[in-house]
């Protein structure tokens, strides 16, 4: 199983960290062991003074492919939740600094979280979904995938030019403006519409 992470997939986050507006979808990559299990703690690691949340859609892909071309990009991907790209900023920015590679800032040990998977179906309005974050019980983040740069479509079909895809992978589509720093003790839910996916306090 592999973790695709988008970044900067939104004007306004892209802006917000002082970055540029790509012109083709910026791809990192965490391991599975990444991925924070069901029923366990999140611990604030010790490695970062400046841990960040951020909120994401995120598909299940649900067919292997390679080169897929972005017309037929939906059959690939079956299932749609959000979650959290943990994100320690202050190892982020020095790594951006000197250029390094971003793992050390995102593909720790359960630095990702996901919510309940909701099925994707030829009702789902793909381009017009809400989703938000809320920390202890205070609205945060906000954003609509309508609002992102490249479409699930054109993610799916962009990362199978470079990455097999295979049954079971899941893509974080990329965070809206509004990120922000957690602390030990916050709450965090996150929303898809009107329904909880995920809930989560930092220990
Ligand atoms: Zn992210």
């Amino acid at each position: 199983m592999k973790i695709f992470c988008i970044g900067r997939n939104y004007v306004d986050h892209a802006k917000e960290l002082g970055n540029q507006v790509p012109l083709e979808p910026v791809i990192f990559m965490k391991p599975k062991s990444a991925l924070l299990q069901p029923h366990t703690p999140f611990y604030y690691p010790e490695f970062t003074n400046e841990l960040h949340s951020e909120v994401e859609l995120v598909l299940r892909i649900s067919k292997n492919g390679k080169y897929i071309q972005e017309k037929h990009a939906s059959k690939y991907y079956n299932g749609l939740t959000v979650g959290i790209d943990f994100t320690a900023r202050d190892i982020q920015n020095e790594l951006k600094e000197k250029g390094l590679p971003w793992e050390k800032a995102k593909a720790w040990d359960n630095s990702t979280v996901i919510g309940k998977w909701v099925d994707i179906t030829s009702e789902t309005k793909k381009n017009n979904i809400n989703f938000c974050l809320y920390k202890n019980k205070e609205l945060v983040q906000q954003g609509n995938s309508g609002q992102m740069i490249f479409s699930f479509d054109y993610i799916v079909a962009h990362i199978s030019n470079y990455f097999s895809l295979n049954i079971g992978d899941i893509i974080f589509t990329g965070t809206p403006a509004g990120v922000g720093e957690c602390v030990v003790g916050d709450n965090l839910e996150g929303f898809m519409e009107d329904e909880s996916m995920f809930e989560l306090s930092i220990k």
